[in-house]
């Protein structure tokens, strides 16, 4: 997924990017409210992570000019631990979860995973299409119950592509999903991805869990199952 972080402290800032690109996924950071409000209206953000403390425009501030620009990503905050009142004061501007720093990576992976699955409409971690689990805590992936090997950047295609389940994603989406803006991609790497993901997924080609429809992209066929959690 693509993810904006919003937070004047370099080495936090720094070491969130490390730690989110190192788990797949594709990091927009921003210094100020000011950057962080170009990024969040140009970029097809998908949850951002924003500091409530920052130059040029508070962090409440820049929850409100994104909401009310229409933007319905997800939006982490970063509150101080002795500031109770920032947690109301974010929620009420529009976040839909804090964390106190200091915090551990963790903490701040597992609530990216539950704001991303809330708005594709997923109610619990686990993600079933018909015989495939994707797992959003472990970040693993079954087949018939057999554990699948993936990399991050197949793990990522893939549970985007189930998270929108049945909707057909183009191409492009899948690039700006993955990649950074100023990674010029071609588009052909996502075919790479796909061919890997469909052989290791459906070695036998039984399941065809992955259609594609030419010139508009890839969408997951399998029906969406609510799971037993
Ligand atoms: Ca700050």
């Amino acid at each position: 997924m693509r993810i904006l972080v919003v937070e004047d402290e370099a080495a936090l800032r720094e070491s969130l990017k490390h730690d989110l690109t190192a788990a797949g996924h594709a990091v927009d950071a921003a210094a100020d409210g000011e950057e962080g409000l170009y990024a969040g209206l140009e970029y097809p953000i998908d949850v951002a992570i924003i500091d409530l403390g920052l130059p040029k425009m508070s962090g409440l501030e820049l929850i409100r000019r994104l909401r009310s620009a229409g933007k319905s990503f997800g939006v982490l905050v970063l509150t101080a631990r002795d500031r109770w009142q920032d947690k109301v004061e974010g929620l009420s501007a529009g976040a839909d979860d804090y964390v106190a720093k200091p915090f551990h990576f963790p903490e701040v992976q597992a609530r990216l995973a539950a704001l991303l699955r809330r708005a594709s409409g997923w109610t619990t971690p686990l993600l079933q299409c018909g015989p495939v689990v994707l797992d959003t805590r472990a970040q693993t992936v079954t087949v018939h119950g057999v554990a699948v090997e993936l990399t991050s950047f197949e793990y990522r295609l893939l549970e985007h592509l189930m998270l929108h389940a049945g909707e057909v994603i183009s191409k492009t989406e899948l690039t700006e999903k993955l990649y950074e803006q100023d990674f010029e991609r071609d588009s052909n790497v996502i075919e790479v991805l796909i061919a890997r993901l469909r052989r290791k997924l459906d070695p036998d080609d039984k399941i065809k869990p992955i259609e594609t429809l030419r010139g508009r992209g890839y969408r997951i066929t399998l029906a969406r199952t609510a799971s037993g959690e």
